[in-house]
Formats: C-alpha cells, sequence, structure tokens
C-alpha cells in the first residue's frame, strides 16, 4: 500500500449513536490513515423540527443509511454546536452563529473524534461548509432547516430567477454577507481545532446541479466584482444570454451533434467561439473562487493556524469547469483538494438537465436528449444498464447500481489530476453509498487513476460487508 493519505468522513451522530471507540477502531482496521469529521452536535429531531438523514438532496428519498443511527436508516437530525459562538467573530455578520446545544447536549463530539484518532495513529480532519447559508432550500446543515432563507444571497441565473430546487443551499461567493458568514464560520471552527491537521471545504465553488445552475451568477455583487477586475460584464451577460437563447431553439441535428463529439455545453449550441463572453463567465466563477479560498487561508493565518492545511472538495470534470473549480490554481492555495464522485448524484443530474433541455423544447424526443446529456457529461452506460427512461434516473436504492463505467470514473480522476497539475495532491472522493460489489469496483477504479490519495464519504454508508472490502483494498 503506497503512502499516500487513506481517509474516511464521518459525523459525530456515528459516534454518539455507535459509540466512539467502536467507529474509530472500524475506520483505524481498514488501513485508513486518517479522518474527517464534520463539526457540531447532532441529536435525532422530528418531522418539522429537523433535517433527513440522509439528506434529502432534493428528490432522493431513496436513500437510506447503512449504519443505523439509534437503529433507524432514515431519521431527522438536529444540529447544534458545542460552544458558544465568539461574539467578535460574529459582530459583522448577517446571519446569526449556530445554535449553542442546550445543557445535557452541550458535549464537545468533535473534540473526542479528533483525540481519538490521534490515539490510533490517524491524522484528524475537520470538514465545514463555509457558503451554505442558514434557512436556504436544502437544509444540508442541520442548523439551516429547509426554509427561504434571504434569496438574494443565492446565485442570480441568467433570466433573474434563483434557485427554488438546491441540493446544497449554497450563497454567491461574490456576496460580501456570503463571505463574511465563511470567515466567521472558519474563524469559530479555528478556534476550538486548531490542532487539526487539515479543514476540508465543501461547497467552496458554484453549483451545476440543474442546468440553470450553469447560468449564473448575475447578481449585483458579481457585477461589482467583474467590473473592479476588468471583467467584460456585458459580454458575458449578453453571450451568456444569447448560449441560453440557443438552448431553447435545439433541433435533432444539434442532439446528433451532441452525440458525435462531446464539448459541453458548446457541443449543443455550436462553436465555442459563437460564445466568448461565456467562456468569461467561466473564468469568473474560476476567480471567484480562487479569491474566496484566498481569503478563507488568509482568515485561518490570521487565526493563529498557519500550520493547518486547508482542503478543497471539487466537483468532477466537466462540471468543474461550471463550478469555478480551477483545480490548477485552487490546488496552489489548498493542502489538499478532492475531486468527488458522488455517483449517485449523477443520474439525478442527468434527469435534471433533460428535463430542462425537455421544457425548453418540448418537440424534442427524450431519449434523444438522454443520450446528448449522458454523452455531453461523459457518462456512458454501462452494459448491464437497466435504465430505459428519464424517469429511472433518479437517487438510486440502495440496492440499485449507479449509471457509471469504472472507466468514466478513472477518467473523470485522471482529468481532474491533470488540470491540478503541479498543485496540491488530488486525491479521490469516493461515496460508500452504493452495492457492496460496485464500492469494490470503484475503490479499483480509484486506484487505477493517477489521484494521490483515496477518501470515503462516508461511515455511515459502510456496512460491515463495505469495511471489509474497504481493509481488502487499503491493506488494514
Ligand atoms: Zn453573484
Amino acid at each position: 500500500m503506497s503512502d499516500y493519505p487513506r481517509g474516511i468522513v464521518l459525523t459525530t451522530a456515528e459516534i454518539e449513536s455507535e459509540g466512539l471507540d467502536a467507529v474509530l477502531d472500524n475506520i483505524a482496521r481498514t488501513g485508513a490513515t486518517a479522518l474527517s469529521t464534520s463539526l457540531g452536535v447532532l441529536v435525532p429531531g422530528r418531522l418539522g423540527d429537523g433535517t433527513r438523514e440522509p439528506p434529502l438532496d432534493v428528490d432522493g428519498a431513496a436513500r437510506l443509511l447503512d449504519r443505523p443511527l439509534w437503529g433507524r436508516r432514515e431519521l431527522y437530525l438536529k444540529g447544534y454546536a458545542p460552544h458558544e459562538a465568539h461574539p467578535a467573530l460574529w459582530a459583522k455578520v448577517a446571519y446569526p452563529p449556530p445554535t449553542v446545544a442546550p445543557p445535557e447536549h452541550r458535549r464537545d463530539a468533535p473534540r473526542r473524534i479528533i483525540d481519538g484518532a490521534r490515539a490510533r495513529g490517524l491524522a484528524a480532519h475537520i470538514q465545514i461548509s463555509p457558503y451554505t447559508l442558514p434557512g436556504a432550500p436544502g437544509g444540508q446543515t442541520p442548523q439551516s432547516g429547509h426554509g427561504v432563507g434571504v434569496a438574494s444571497d443565492r446565485p442570480r441565473r441568467i433570466d433573474g430567477t434563483i434557485a427554488e430546487r438546491m441540493v446544497a443551499g449554497h450563497g454567491c461567493l461574490n456576496n460580501p454577507r456570503v463571505r463574511a458568514l465563511g470567515r466567521a464560520r472558519l474563524a469559530e471552527a479555528a478556534r476550538h481545532y486548531a490542532d487539526v491537521d487539515g479543514i476540508f471545504l465543501d461547497w467552496a465553488e458554484y453549483t451545476c446541479y440543474f442546468l440553470e445552475d450553469c447560468f449564473a451568477c448575475f447578481c449585483p455583487h458579481c457585477r461589482a466584482v467583474a467590473e473592479e477586475s476588468s471583467h467584460d460584464w456585458a459580454r458575458m451577460e449578453a453571450d451568456t444570454r444569447a448560449l441560453w437563447d440557443r438552448l431553447h431553439h435545439l433541433t435533432p441535428t444539434d442532439l446528433r451533434r451532441a452525440v458525435d463529439g462531446a464539448d459541453w455545453p458548446f457541443a449543443l449550441a455550436g462553436a465555442a467561439q459563437d460564445y466568448p463572453g461565456f467562456g468569461e463567465l467561466l473564468r469568473f466563477k474560476a476567480a471567484t473562487v480562487r479569491a474566496a479560498l484566498a481569503e478563507l487561508r488568509a482568515a485561518l493565518d490570521a487565526a493563529g493556524c498557519a500550520g493547518v492545511a486547508l482542503e478543497a472538495n471539487g466537483f468532477a470534470p466537466p462540471w468543474s469547469a461550471i463550478t469555478g473549480m480551477d483545480w490548477g490554481h485552487v490546488g496552489q492555495v489548498a493542502g489538499a483538494t478532492r475531486c468527488k464522485l458522488f455517483t449517485f448524484h449523477w443520474p439525478m443530474i442527468t434527469r435534471w438537465w433533460s428535463e430542462a433541455l425537455l421544457a425548453w423544447n418540448p418537440a424534442l424526443d427524450e431519449a434523444a436528449v438522454l443520450r446528448a446529456v449522458t454523452t455531453a457529461l461523459d457518462l456512458p452506460a454501462p452494459p448491464d444498464e437497466h435504465r430505459r427512461d428519464l424517469a429511472d434516473y433518479g437517487m438510486p436504492r440502495p440496492d440499485e447500481p449507479h449509471p457509471i463505467t469504472m472507466a468514466a470514473l478513472t477518467r473523470k480522476l485522471d482529468q481532474a489530476v491533470a488540470l491540478a497539475g503541479d498543485g496540491a495532491p488530488c486525491q479521490a472522493y469516493l461515496h460508500s453509498y452504493r452495492p457492496a460489489d460496485e464500492f469494490a469496483r470503484v475503490l479499483t477504479a480509484a486506484q487505477a487513476s493517477t489521484a494521490r490519495g483515496c477518501w470515503i464519504q462516508r461511515y455511515g454508508y459502510l456496512s460491515d460487508e463495505k469495511l471489509a472490502i474497504l481493509r481488502a483494498a487499503w491493506g488494514g
């Protein structure tokens, strides 16, 4: 086994339910070299007063945990902070700090995990989502709920709309209110966990789950930043609008061209050079992500944590071009990057993108749209694919294979590594929500790539069978 990092991601709910030693011993026995925990205290909640676990991700009710929490494979969780927030850190933040746990739940579970990891010789990381908005749809952080929040803080598409269906519920990275929230969250984490090896950032990029997300952000804050930084706002706006309009007038010939040669998003709409302003929008988003990360790095340094690595998760290619995850430049700020291969999302993305194109072009044939989208996203169907219609493309059931080939998975990882270049090591970030036999194949596909390290999201989907598979792969 190489010296590359091998990590498992967990939440504090898992140690509260299963016991600290049981969980950490299971992790250590796989041959893992590291773990990463989310923060906060998680306790059982109920419908209307908690966030569904596993997260719904818009319409993913089929997803269940492999390792029950408090005896249940799906439940509601409430999240609290174990410590009172530091008032000075939040004084100028528009959003309130997380609610502190009531006395009966006020225990520092992340601290126990960090210390337990070190006692077992494991590197200890934490993970935060700096820019997910309290109250936004998506409710990924249990403190966020499923409300509306401040819609104007979220990315705005070229047609002026703001997403209502959201997986992560995060704000625009150029919005000063959103950036202040991210700095406060990071500084708050640094106050209590300054001794960790690294802090992974999740969703510190734009989103791409829905086709409409590709056409953001055109909020006033983006405009101000673009104009200050000499980006041609008028051209970005005009060409993005032109591409948007063009995708509302597709023909069967356009779809055939996309299938013949994938070059999303231009293959559907014509040559890339027809929309130079859209290319500039993508570069602007990448510059925004780089600036946000550099600011968080500075915030961490200012908190006295110059020795703590700032690490970033990012969408796999080709989505990374849309989200602003510039693997090479981000790798120069981050100590490590992880390329997300959360393949249960991919059929949902395929469906949502296809549904948008069909809504925009009702005369098009559904099967032809589906073929064009999967080709454009480099998602070839496996030989034994059972999905036929768009309706089959949703959250996979726990025992249902994902619509992926291992060659495509390795290819996406290799692309991210190549884009990262000489920057920080780009690691594979695999999801364990999948059938056990497929989990084994995915591990092999990651090992066949050029990625330097592998992380598994998340302990709660690692059945005993999958833990044994991991042990065999990692030499535990
Ligand atoms: Zn914006």
